[in-house]
């Protein structure tokens, strides 16, 4: 057995997603204890959490402090407002749908206001509900992507004093294009322009890093950060040692061993070869547990501390690994095969594939079995009492 998988192993699954509580909560911790000025330290927990399940992960984050929730979606804000306590904060990064407005207000949600159209609405529906409503207004500094453009922020400044009377505006926000990148000059460039964006909003308050934008120093902080991958162990600092904890282990189950001789084909498409007599080891995952095909024939996985390839193509449900330079072990003896772990983290096998670690990590299926590592103060009892 590999030593990573300190977790039971249920028969009916064939593979078993281990998640850290414990880990994210340290992660969570140091990062906010990164942060200079005051700065407070939010979660993104869009996506699900990046997979990894938003429902458990968000009462562990909050017991570790947080206070500040991204998500994506109204649906998912929605989802999480019943998990986390009142005094949270949920904001909704795609902005106000139309439509939306009635439920964000109703469920005591910050929309992060894109446009002009959405500053609009939101004021409408204050202006409904005869209250101010409060929001984040986010500034396109240099992604071109979600924002209000620079002349319709010098226009929102001027009727600033209006606004006011319908919206709350928490915070002014801006993203990061390239912060993975620290020498990047776009990061200067998007620091630069959201100062003087901001600048005409004296005395609200900013929010600009991601994850790796915590890393580029001070100067980036603002008042709130925005972090989620690093949150969930994947490296903010590329080509430095990755200072957080590993939150994810997957190992996959072996469900056959066979002896191959030279000449035989592996896989759809017979796109393997074997040119020695091998051993292969049939293993219980595939693209529908989200391991991507491109993994085929690149990636590997661990067996005791050893690299092994992936050969042929990936499977829906399985894939085959070469276990060659395993002969002295006795087959009965393997029971699974690490593929994110100690020895290999999600930013390897995210390499290997030729994607980035968060494409792996919002892949991850559900055909798993999920196990999380919990403590006292994990949060999860609260959770699962709130889920039933
Ligand atoms: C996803 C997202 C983040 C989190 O980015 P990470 O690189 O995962 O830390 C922060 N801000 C916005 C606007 C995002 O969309």
């Amino acid at each position: 057995m590999v030593e990573t998988t300190s977790v039971e192993m249920s028969a009916a699954f064939g593979a078993t997603l281990t998640i850290d509580l414990p880990a994210l909560q340290r992660n969570y911790r140091s990062l906010q204890a990164r942060l200079v000025g005051g700065a407070q330290c939010g979660a993104v927990v869009k996506a699900d959490a990046y997979g990894l399940g938003a429902l458990k992960t968000a009462p562990a984050l909050y017991a570790a402090g947080c206070r500040d929730f991204f998500v994506a979606t109204l649906n998912e804000a929605l989802a999480l407002r019943r998990c986390l306590p009142a005094e949270t904060r949920i904001y909704i990064l795609n902005g106000l749908l139309k439509g939306a407005e009635s439920e964000c207000a109703g469920h005591d949600l910050l929309p992060v206001l894109n446009t002009a159209g959405q500053i609009e609405r939101w004021a409408a529906e204050a202006r409904r509900r005869q209250r101010v409503l409060p929001a984040v207004v986010q500034f396109d500094t240099g992604m071109s992507r979600f924002g209000l453009s620079e002349s319709e922020v010098i226009r929102l400044a001027d009727e600033h004093a209006t606004v006011r009377q319908t919206i709350d505006i928490r915070f002014v926000m801006s993203h990061l294009a390239c912060a993975d990148e620290a020498s990047h000059k776009a990061n200067l460039y998007q620091l630069a322009r959201f100062r003087t964006l901001t600048s005409r909003f004296p005395g609200t308050r900013c929010s600009l890093p991601n994850s790796s934008g915590i890393f580029l120093g001070p100067d980036f902080h603002s008042d709130l950060a925005r972090p989620g991958a690093a949150l969930y162990g994947l490296n903010p600092i590329p080509g430095k040692p990755n200072p957080m904890s590993r939150v994810v282990t997957l190992t996959a189950r072996v469900v056959q061993l066979r002896e191959v001789n030279p000449g035989d084909h592996v896989g759809y498409g017979c796109t393997y070869t074997t040119r020695v007599q091998a051993r292969l080891a049939t293993v219980a995952i595939g693209y529908a547990d989200g391991l991507l095909r491109s993994l085929g024939n690149q990636g590997a996985v661990y067996v005791d501390g050893q690299r092994l390839p992936i050969v042929g193509r990936i499977s829906m449900d399985g894939m085959s690994v070469d276990f060659g330079p395993l002969c002295d072990r006795a087959p009965d003896d393997i029971e699974c095969v690490e593929v994110i772990g100690p020895h290999q983290s999600v930013d390897d096998l995210a390499a290997d594939a030729g994607t980035i670690g968060y494409e792996i990590l919002t892949a991850l299926g559900s055909r798993f079995q999920r196990t999380y590592i919990a403590s006292d103060e994990t949060g999860l009892r609260a959770n699962r009492e709130c889920r039933a």
